[in-house]
């Protein structure tokens, strides 16, 4: 998901609907703003869809005035499986004794279920099937008084990740938990302050970049400036290592490095790796196209564009049924025949997950007449699900789950399939000796199986290490 908050600009509402189209590609099911206004109050909206078809019209934007606002967009993972209802659409809102307060968060509660069964025998009434609402109903149950020192008790009894923006009638709030799985970055503009995702949606409004927020840290930001506190107890931080690789825009800059470079470092490596002699790289785009790039300047070989995307086609990954996914590739990709005919090609793509995309795609560029098809994959094999906040599916499904590399190549009936070591990419990350087996530096359950928060719902259900 994405999340951004704005306070002190007039009409805040607007920069968060600009802040949260630039945040598109990290959920496009549904997205939501909550504003304040000292004469209208508390204001919101909730549209399935993107962006830019709901918070665009002048009708709805009316509605949501003041110089405080948040937003969220989302995505579904863990929980609320299938369909989204409008009533799981985020931010939630809350009143409480001491004034209403809305929250907004990416991530994943990995202990949501135990909590909120917890909270439903103790008399909460749940309006959303989200692990994000066990936020709110923590904060009502807090004995606190003010509304961000009940944040503060909420959120140390969650586990796993979460990256918060929320909002009372005179504070912007922003936390990361202790590992800080996701991001979170503060930037300024004249006399405002924003919170964000991402910096690429800083950049969408003319905001400058003033710093992360840190893995553990709460901002409370209010007329009197920024106030940081750290309530959580300390950790060694696990950013998402999956964040460089695919999730986050490859113009927004994270830990000090470009997304972009990281990408195309990844490419660099995987041709040192894994060379092969062909006529062609190219890219599945677009996640694979830095990558591509960074392993034509290494290897020498041209860079083409073999397959042509529909512009008009969201993330494919995002989609949250198996059969409009199946559907997606073809409406989303077509291979570019005149390029392809009788070439020896190199695919490059950043990963494998069920494996249904990269099957297609073979096909597509055999029909056209390649010679070879050779693909190089920008992360490791992916042989196990995440549960903080992308949506890998069920470990079956998995095509890394159960076989080996060499059998992926058989089932994907390629002529040679090669993944970047796990090692090779912490160096792209720009960890020059790769990854510190006794203490990774990132978080990278889904390639490793190494997971920083214990699962502990989905071990309740079954799940085993
Ligand atoms: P697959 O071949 O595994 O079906 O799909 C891999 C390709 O689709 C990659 O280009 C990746 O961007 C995208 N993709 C599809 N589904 C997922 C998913 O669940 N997780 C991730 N990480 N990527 C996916
Ligand atoms: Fe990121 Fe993978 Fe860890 Fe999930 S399991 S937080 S996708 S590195
Ligand atoms: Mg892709």
């Amino acid at each position: 998901c994405g999340i951004y908050g704005v306070i002190g600009l007039t009409d805040a509402s607007n920069f968060v609907a600009l802040g949260l189209h630039a945040l598109q590609h990290r959920g496009q099911e549904a997205g939501g703003i909550v504003c304040y206004h000292p004469d209208h109050g508390f204001n919101s909206a909730r549209r399935f869809g993107y962006v830019r078809d709901n918070f665009t019209k002048q009708s709805l934007m009316e509605t949501l005035p003041g110089p405080l606002a948040i937003g969220h967009v989302r995505y579904s993972t863990a929980g609320s499986k299938g369909q989204t209802q409008i009533r799981d659409v985020q931010p939630f809102f809350g009143e409480f004794a001491m004034g209403g307060a809305a929250i907004a968060h990416n991530g994943n509660i990995t202990n949501a279920e135990a909590l909120r069964r917890e909270l439903i025998e103790r008399g909460s009434i749940f309006q959303s099937s989200s692990d994000s609402e066990c936020i709110i109903h923590l904060m009502a149950r807090s004995l606190q008084r003010t509304i961000p020192e009940r944040m503060e008790d909420a959120l140390r009894r969650v586990e796993g990740a979460f990256s918060v923006v929320a909002m009372t009638r005179t504070k912007l709030i922003g936390v990361r938990d202790p590992l800080g799985v996701r991001p979170l970055v503060l930037g300024q503009l004249g006399d405002g302050w924003v919170l964000s995702s991402e910096t690429c949606a800083l950049d969408i409004i003319g905001a400058k970049f003033v710093r992360e927020i840190e893995p553990g840290e709460m901002v409370v930001i209010s007329d009197s400036g920024v106030d940081s506190r750290f309530p959580f107890r300390p950790q060694k931080s696990r950013f998402c290592i999956f964040e460089h690789v695919y999730f986050s825009r490859p113009d927004s800059i994270i830990g000090g490095r470009s997304v972009y470079e990281t990408r195309r470092q990844i490419g660099v490596e995987l041709a040192k790796e894994s060379p092969v002699d062909a006529d062609l790289v190219c890219p599945v785009p677009d996640s694979g196209t830095p990558a591509a790039i960074g392993f034509s300047q290494q290897s020498g070989i041209p860079y083409a564009m073999g397959i042509i995307r529909n512009q008009y086609m969201g993330r494919t990954f995002i989609e949250p049924t198996e059969q409009i996914r199946n559907m997606g590739v073809r409406l989303k990709l077509n291979v570019n025949r005149a390029l392809i005919q009788g070439k020896r090609v190199i695919l490059v793509d950043d990963s494998v997950v069920r494996g249904t995309t990269s099957r297609k795609i073979k096909e597509m560029i055999l029909d056209a007449g390649a010679a070879e098809v050779h693909f190089r994959i920008a992360s490791p094999p992916t042989a196990w699900p995440c549960f903080y906040g992308v949506d890998t599916p069920q470990r079956e499904k998995l095509l890394a789950a159960t076989m080996s590399e060499d059998e992926m190549r058989e089932h994907l009936a390629v002529d040679s399939l090669k993944f970047i070591s796990l090692d090779g990419l912490y160096r792209a990350v720009g960890e020059a000796s790769g990854r510190n087996k006794a203490c990774p530096q990132y978080c990278d359950a889904c390639f490793s199986g190494d997971y920083p928060v214990a699962p502990s719902d989905q071990i309740k259900n079954g799940f085993e290490l």
